[in-house]
C-alpha cells in the first residue's frame, strides 16, 4: 500500500482520557477511533492487526478440530431466562425491548445460544464430541470502560464451546485448549502464563486464565519460583502458614478485654502474634431476591479474599454490612467470634480447621475466649477464604510465591452440565440413559489482544510491532519525493516485493523526512528502508524499529538482505 493513498489519521496528541502506552499510540499512530464510552473502530491498520491476530487465533483453533460458526449479538431474553442467568447476570447485560415488546440482551457471552443451537440437533453420544467457536463481537455494559481496547465494552472476542458424551472426555479438551491456547500465543510472541483461576459468573469448576504478564496489567497474580504454580490472586492457594513465635497456651476461659475490639489491640493486649488471633470479617451477601450477613473468620494476620468468600456463600455479590445490618442481626460488633454464634451464617478458613491456642470473640460486649479450639464446627462451615500473599510458600513445593501483574488474554473453562442441565440440552448415552451434555468453554480477547502486543512492546516514541502482527513489516521511506532517482528506486523495489506479495507500504508522501521517521516510529512498523542521499553511492539504510540499530546496505546486497527482514 502507498502511505500516501492509505487512511492513517496519526496525531501529535493522545486524548486526556488515554493512560496506557497502546491506548496512547493506538489512537495516536491512527490505528483506531473512538465513538463513546468503550466504544472504539478499527481504522485500516487497526484492521490488519485485529485480522492477523484473528487469522492465527482461526488457524490454531481450525486445526484442533474446532469448528467456526457466527452467532447473532443480538439474543432473546428467553433464552437467558432459561439458563438462570437473566437475573442474575448483572448489570453488565445490557437489556432492550423490540417494537413489539419482545425483550432481547446484547451477548456478553454465548453459552445460552450454543446450548439452544446443539439441544435437540445432536442427540446421541455417536455425534459427540463437538466443538463450536466464533470470532464475533461481544457487548457488556462495563462499570469502567477504559485503557482504550484492553477493557471496551462493544469487543471481539473468540469464543468457543465444546460438548461431549463424559467428562473425561472433557478434560481431554480442556488440556488440548489449554495446548491449543499455548501455540497461539506463542505464535503471537507474547510472554504469559496459564494460571488458575476462579470461575466467575459463568460458574462452573476446572477454569485457567492466560496471562500476558505485564506491568499495567489490572490483574494480580502469585508466581512460584520454583514449580509452574500460578495463580489469579482471587483463586491463588498457599502452602499452611506457620509461625514460629509461641502460642499464647491457655484453658479455654472468658476474658475481660475492656474497648479491646481491633486485631492490632488484641495481640498488643494478650502480646501475641495476631497468628493466634481469629478476625471476623462481616458482610452482607446479596442472593436473587434476598440478602443475608455472613461472618467470615480468618486468621488475625490474614486477609479475607473477597471472590473466594463470596463463591463460599455462593452469593451474587458482596457488599459491606452496615452498622445498622449488623445490629439487627444481633452481632457484637469487634467481638463477633465463631465459638456460640447462633442463628448467622458464616464460615471459617481451611488453615484454622483443628487449630489450638487460639484467641476470639465472645459474642459479648468487652469479652474474648482465650484457649480456643477448633475441633466442633461442621465441615460445611470451612473453605478456603484468605488470600495468598508475596512471600507466602507454594502450595505444590516449597517455593516462594512472588507478585506480578497480568492482563488476562484467554480464559479456559470445564463448566459441566450447568447450562445443559439449565435448558434440557441432552443426548442419548451409550446405555440409551438421557443426559446433559458435558460442556467446555473457551474464550480470546481478540481486540485487548491488538492492545496487549503495544503494552507487550513499546518505547517512548510509540509501538513497536512483531512482525507476526504488524501491519505492514517494511516501511520504504523516500526522503524526498521529488528527487526521481530516490522515487523511481523506491517504487521499483515496492512493485517487487508486492508481486512477491510481501507486506510492504511505501511512504511517498510529499512530507518532510523528520515526518515521516515520526509515523515510522509511532506506528511501529519492525522495519524502515530509508531511500535517501546515499543512493548515489549505491546504498540504502536498513533501520531496526526494535532494536533502532542502522546500517547501510548496498543494493547489490538488498534482496538477500531482505529475506531476512521478511523470515
Ligand atoms: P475480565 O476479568 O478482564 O473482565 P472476564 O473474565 O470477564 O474478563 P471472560 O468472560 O473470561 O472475561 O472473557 C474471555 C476473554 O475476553 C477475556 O479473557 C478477555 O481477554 C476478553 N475480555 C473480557 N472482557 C473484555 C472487555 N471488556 N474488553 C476487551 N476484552 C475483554
Ligand atoms: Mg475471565
Amino acid at each position: 500500500m502507498r502511505f500516501s493513498k492509505l487512511f492513517i489519521p496519526t496525531t501529535k496528541d493522545a486524548p486526556k482520557d488515554a493512560l496506557l502506552p497502546s491506548h496512547i499510540f493506538l489512537i495516536r499512530g491512527g490505528f483506531i477511533s473512538q465513538t463513546g464510552s468503550g466504544l472504539y473502530n478499527f481504522l485500516p491498520l487497526g484492521k490488519i492487526v485485529l485480522d492477523k491476530i484473528r487469522n492465527v487465533v482461526k488457524e490454531e483453533m481450525d486445526r484442533a478440530g474446532a469448528q467456526e460458526i457466527s452467532m447473532g449479538v443480538v439474543n432473546p431474553s428467553e433464552l437467558w431466562r432459561q439458563s438462570g442467568r437473566y437475573d442474575v447476570y448483572g448489570k453488565e447485560l445490557l437489556r432492550f425491548k423490540d417494537r413489539k415488546d419482545n425483550e432481547f440482551v446484547l451477548g456478553p457471552t454465548h453459552e445460552e445460544v450454543v446450548t439452544d443451537i446443539v439441544r435437540n440437533r445432536i442427540n446421541s453420544y455417536k455425534q459427540l464430541p463437538l466443538h463450536l467457536y466464533q470470532i464475533n463481537t461481544k457487548f457488556r455494559d462495563e462499570a469502567r470502560p477504559r485503557f482504550g481496547l484492553l477493557r471496551g465494552r462493544e469487543f471481539v472476542m473468540k469464543d468457543g464451546y465444546s460438548f461431549h458424551a463424559s467428562v473425561e472426555d472433557l478434560k481431554r479438551e480442556f488440556d488440548l485448549m489449554e495446548k491449543t491456547y499455548t501455540t497461539i500465543f506463542t505464535r503471537l510472541g507474547l510472554e504469559f502464563r496459564a494460571v488458575a483461576a476462579d470461575s466467575g459468573a459463568i460458574g462452573g469448576s476446572g477454569s485457567k486464565e492466560f496471562m500476558v504478564l505485564a506491568k499495567n496489567g489490572e490483574d494480580d497474580i502469585l508466581i512460584c519460583d520454583k514449580c509452574q504454580y500460578a495463580a489469579n490472586i482471587e483463586a491463588a492457594k498457599r502452602a499452611k502458614k506457620t509461625t514460629e513465635n509461641e502460642p499464647p497456651k491457655a484453658d479455654f476461659a472468658k476474658f475481660h478485654t475492656p474497648n479491646i475490639t481491633s486485631i492490632e489491640q488484641l495481640g498488643e493486649f494478650f502480646k501475641v502474634d495476631t497468628f493466634y488471633t481469629i478476625k471476623a470479617v462481616i458482610k452482607k451477601a446479596i442472593y436473587k431476591d434476598r440478602s443475608e450477613i455472613v461472618v467470615f473468620f480468618v486468621r488475625g494476620c490474614d486477609t479475607l479474599q473477597e471472590i473466594k468468600a463470596k463463591n463460599a456463600a455462593k452469593a451474587l455479590e458482596l457488599i459491606d454490612a452496615s452498622n445498622e445490618d449488623i445490629k439487627e442481626a444481633k452481632i457484637t460488633a469487634g467481638f463477633c467470634g465463631p465459638v456460640g454464634l447462633e442463628d448467622i451464617k458464616f464460615f471459617i478458613d481451611n488453615e484454622l480447621r483443628e487449630e489450638k491456642n487460639l484467641i476470639c470473640g465472645a459474642n459479648e460486649e468487652n469479652y474474648h475466649y482465650v484457649g480456643v479450639s477448633m475441633f466442633n464446627f461442621k465441615d460445611e462451615r470451612y473453605a478456603d477464604l484468605i488470600t495468598a500473599n508475596e512471600g507466602d510458600l507454594c502450595p505444590c513445593c516449597s517455593g516462594k510465591l512472588s507478585l506480578a501483574k497480568g492482563i488476562e488474554v484467554g480464559h479456559i473453562f470445564q463448566l459441566g452440565q450447568k447450562y445443559s442441565s439449565a435448558m434440557n440440552a441432552s443426548f442419548l448415552d451409550q446405555n440409551g440413559k438421557s443426559q446433559p451434555f458435558f460442556m467446555g468453554c473457551y474464550g480470546i480477547g481478540v481486540s485487548r489482544l491488538v492492545a496487549v502486543m503495544i503494552e507487550a512492546n513499546h518505547d517512548e516514541k510509540g509501538c513497536i510491532w512483531n512482525k507476526q502482527c504488524a501491519p505492514y513489516v517494511l516501511d520504504i521511506i523516500i526522503s524526498n519525493v521529488k528527487n526521481e532517482a530516490q522515487t523511481e528506486f523506491a517504487v521499483k523495489l515496492y512493485d517487487e516485493l508486492r508481486a512477491k506479495q510481501k507486506e510492504v507500504i511505501l511512504d511517498d508522501r510529499n512530507e518532510r523526512f523528520g515526518f515521516k521517521m515520526n509515523d515510522f516510529e509511532l506506528i511501529g512498523f519492525p522495519y524502515a528502508l530509508i531511500v535517501g542521499r546515499e543512493l548515489d553511492e549505491g546504498k540504502v539504510e536498513l533501520v531496526s524499529r526494535a532494536t533502532n540499530e542502522k546500517e547501510f546496505v548496498h543494493i547489490n546486497e538488498l534482496h538477500e538482505r531482505l529475506k531476512e527482514v521478511f523470515a
